[in-house]
């Protein structure tokens, strides 16, 4: 990757130089990306999910470099998170995307935040505290339209109408979340966009919501009035059967501490769990699962095989894990890396270029969302530019 400089707002207590790992975060990339899903988005309003501390990167970093980029509009998941984003974006409309909890209305009202109802339990209880308040406070209501996780079911969406209880609040915001929005060709997005039409033409003149990163990407899809992209703000790829529209935001860097040959038969790492067929030059770096990295991306086997396992860049050189990723520290065969390109202290990319989180991600099994959420409270993080 392209190293990034701090410009000075390296952000968080932990110096570069004590850390195991540097992580950098390109705001303007950031709000590059808002631009571009906005130009994507049909004249619908682009809103931007930060839950999960805004996928890893920094609610109080994200959510201004969002709002100096436009955005106005942005959704977490808890009541905790939405009030850091209050803090962060005054002005802004915030939604909770996990629904009402009992008894936290105040805290709603107090900070100006809307929940998003997802029962009719919680759409008495918000309009119960609605009244007792005496004002029309906004919220939003999700309708499941095939996840079957979270939202009014279908016949109850459809009865929502003839809820006395929508006369006690304002409803911002009728929304459904797509279940495969990234497969492009599954038809149950066809199937959940005709379900959401359905309710959506029995309660004219709400507001509608249904995309997600991927979602915006579908073709003949119809945007509604707001999008919520989230994955694809901080540089995954919405659409993965085709090249990556989105700029990268996150680079991750860790550091050599030791250098070794290991002799053909010895084995590297915890339960032994990798041998050597041939005398091998291991790196260790100082990043480990409990950084966030994870333990999945464990190479298994023998010196040489096909694994699907954790690479690293040592010095330009793409190089495969050796054993198990341990709390603190991962082994890199290095072999194949001319002796004068690796030495102690040496800074190894393990996000970044060639290896996009959507990368990390496939080689550790998992999503890139999951390697972006984990990422590790221990690195130091630097961020590039937000000045808008
Ligand atoms: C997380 C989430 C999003 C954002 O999804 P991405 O795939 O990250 O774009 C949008 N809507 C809801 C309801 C979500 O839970």
């Amino acid at each position: 990757m392209t190293k990034l400089t701090s410009h000075g707002n390296t952000a968080g207590s932990i110096p570069e130089n004590a850390a195991g790992g540097v992580l950098h975060i390109d705001l303007d990339a950031l709000a590059a990306n808002w631009r571009i899903l906005r130009d994507h988005a049909g004249g619908a309003e682009t809103a931007a999910v930060v839950k999960a501390n805004a996928y890893g990167t920094g609610i109080e970093k994200a959510v201004p470099a969002l709002s100096k980029a436009g955005c106005r509009t942005f959704f977490v998941a808890h009541l905790s998170e939405a009030i850091r984003a209050r803090a962060a974006a005054p002005d802004a409309a915030i939604y909770v995307l996990n629904g009402l909890f009992s008894g936290t209305g105040s805290t709603y009202a107090e900070f100006d935040l809307r929940p998003v109802l997802g029962s009719f339990e919680e759409i008495e209880e918000w309009a119960g505290f609605c009244r007792a308040e005496s004002r029309k406070l906004k919220a939003a209501i999700h309708v499941d339209t095939g996840m079957n996780r979270l939202g009014l079911t279908m016949p109850q969406g459809l009865t929502l109408k003839d809820r006395k209880e929508l006369n006690d609040f304002e409803t911002t915001l009728l929304m459904s979340h797509f279940v495969s929005a990234e497969e492009s060709d599954n038809p149950l997005n066809a199937q959940q966009i005709e379900a959401f039409e359905a309710v959506r033409s029995s309660l004219p003149g709400v507001p509608a919501s249904l995309p997600n990163s991927s979602g915006i990407f579908l073709r003949d899809k119809p945007s509604y009035d707001l999008v919520r992209p989230g994955y694809a703000l901080y540089g995954g790829n919405p659409t993965p059967s085709r090249d990556n529209p989105m700029r990268p935001v996150v680079g991750l860097e860790g550091r050599i501490v030791q250098l070794r040959w290991v002799e053909a038969d010895d084995t590297v790492g915890y339960n032994g769990r990798w041998l050597a067929l041939t005398r091998r030059r291991i790196a260790t770096l100082s990043i480990g699962y409990a950084d966030g990295y994870p333990r999945s991306s464990s190479a298994r086997g023998k010196s040489g095989d096909e694994l699907l396992a954790g690479t690293a860049l040592v010095g330009g050189h793409t190089c495969p894990f050796a054993g198990n990723v341990s709390m603190d520290l991962i082994t890199v065969d290095v072999t194949d890396v001319p002796e004068t390109d690796v030495k102690r202290g040496d800074t190894v990319t393990l996000i970044g270029g060639e290896l996009t989180i959507d990368e990390v991600g496939r080689r550790a099994g998992t999503i890139g969302y999951e390697i972006l959420t984990n990422l590790g409270a221990r690195y130091a993080r630097t961020y590039r530019g937000g000045e808008g």
